[in-house]
């Protein structure tokens, strides 16, 4: 067996293996639906974007689909035309995004707790955190895995509350039978080339209220009015015809994309299982996640290196690990200086996260190679320390 990198060897892969990586959809039937808006001349919010945000508000189970140019967009958008003032109460746990959109819209982040079984959103800290300055709750569904949409609803209903989801990660995800999407207010869904369901860069806002249909769909473009007048400031978000292709292409393979995705993350798991310090997050109570990140958690003791030293071995190896997400929101430069709740689960957690390279074409032998290599690094705990230390 060859020696690790780290060890003086070669790394395993010669190419980086990325953490994600985005699965085409039928080149065939992308060209024909190229030359039809080549000929009609429609490039920006024409007929593929009606009818992707048809098929997705279908697939949601929802009302209303507003496709627009990215998750942060829609976010922005969202938090804008419902007007809202004062804090904001969110997980520390997720990506930058769902802090900026707050910095963005003149909000006070209010950064709570997580569940230590699934990091996501607790509510019981929610619950803690609402103050007469809160004006709404964002809910992120993390990896895939839906946070406590049902409870967060009534807990903002009984508080008087609007509610929002980060759902970028969530395309497919469901909990309490249905698929994510029209929980509270609006969930903002992104399909950027990370995400299951990709438009090459996009995002989709779902909701059941007709209100903020109307104003996002206006906030898309500018916040203009047919005659021109504005009664908020808006953007450009509208969503191009060629990312709407692109997208339909995309949708029309979700279902066999998460079915193989998912398959790979059982096997993921069953393999890592019989490691030594790894374990996994939950699933939240009634929810089916859709597999788009694998997530371990690593006790260090346990697996004779801590996360930050796995890390460094499978990165020399060129197998692009993250450390999704660390640092939490509330540890980065620019919101050092927000009021913090307690956020001890959080602190334990990010620093013990490891998201694996998962791709919705991901082969069975992927898998078994990566988990293979992670055995290797595992067996060889002391040395690969020892060599750590010293190239440090
Ligand atoms: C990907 C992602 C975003 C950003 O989505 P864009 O479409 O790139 O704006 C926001 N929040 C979370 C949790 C994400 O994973």
């Amino acid at each position: 067996m060859p020696e690790l990198k780290i060890l003086g060897g070669k790394p395993q892969y010669e190419r980086w293996v990325p953490v994600s990586q985005p699965t085409m959809p039928d080149y065939g039937t992308f060209t024909e639906r190229l030359k039809k808006l080549w000929d009609s001349r429609m490039i920006t919010v024409g007929d593929y974007t009606a009818e992707l945000e048809k098929r997705v508000a279908a697939f949601l189970g929802v009302k209303h689909v507003v496709a627009v140019n990215s998750n942060t967009a829609g976010q922005l958008l969202v938090l804008r035309t419902m007007g809202l003032k004062g804090e904001v109460i969110l997980p520390s746990f997720s990506f930058c995004v769902t802090a900026h959109v707050l910095r963005w819209t003149g909000l006070t982040p209010v950064f709570v707790d997580v569940d230590p079984k699934t990091c996501t959103i607790d509510p019981a800290k929610v619950e803690e955190a609402v103050t007469p300055r809160t004006s709404a709750i964002i809910g992120v569904h993390l990896w895939g895995n839906p946070c406590r949409a049902d409870v967060l609803q009534d807990i903002a209903r009984r508080r008087k509350l609007r509610f929002i989801t980060d759902a970028a990660q969530a395309i497919g995800a469901r909990l309490g039978g249905r698929p994510v999407g029209g929980y509270g207010d609006a969930e903002i869904f992104s399909c950027s080339p990370t995400k299951l369901l990709t438009c090459g860069e996009g995002g989709f806002v779902a909701t059941n209220d007709s209100e903020i249909d109307a104003n996002v769909r206006r906030g898309r473009i500018y916040g203009m009015k047919p005659d021109y007048d504005c009664e908020f400031n808006g953007l450009n978000a509208r969503m191009s015809e060629f990312n709407a292709a692109f997208g339909l292409g995309s949708l029309e393979d979700l279902d066999k994309n998460m079915r193989n995705r998912k398959e790979r993350f059982a096997q993921y798991r069953q393999l890592l299982s019989k490691l030594p310090g790894i374990s996994f997050p939950e699933a939240t109570p009634g929810a089916e996640p859709n597999g788009i990140y694998f997530t371990v958690y690593v006790d260090a003791d346990a697996f004779g290196l801590t996360r930050d030293e796995l890390y460094e071995a499978l990165l020399a190896e060129h197998v692009l690990v993250k450390k999704y997400f660390d640092p939490p929101l509330h540890r980065m430069t620019m919101y050092q200086g927000e009021a913090k709740r307690d956020l001890a689960v959080t602190e334990r957690m990010c620093k013990r996260v490891l998201t694996f390279p998962l791709y919705s074409h991901s082969t069975p032998e992927m898998v078994e190679q990566i988990v293979a290599l992670v055995a290797r690094v595992q067996k060889d705990a002391a040395r690969v320390r020892a060599a750590l230390a010293a190239a440090a």
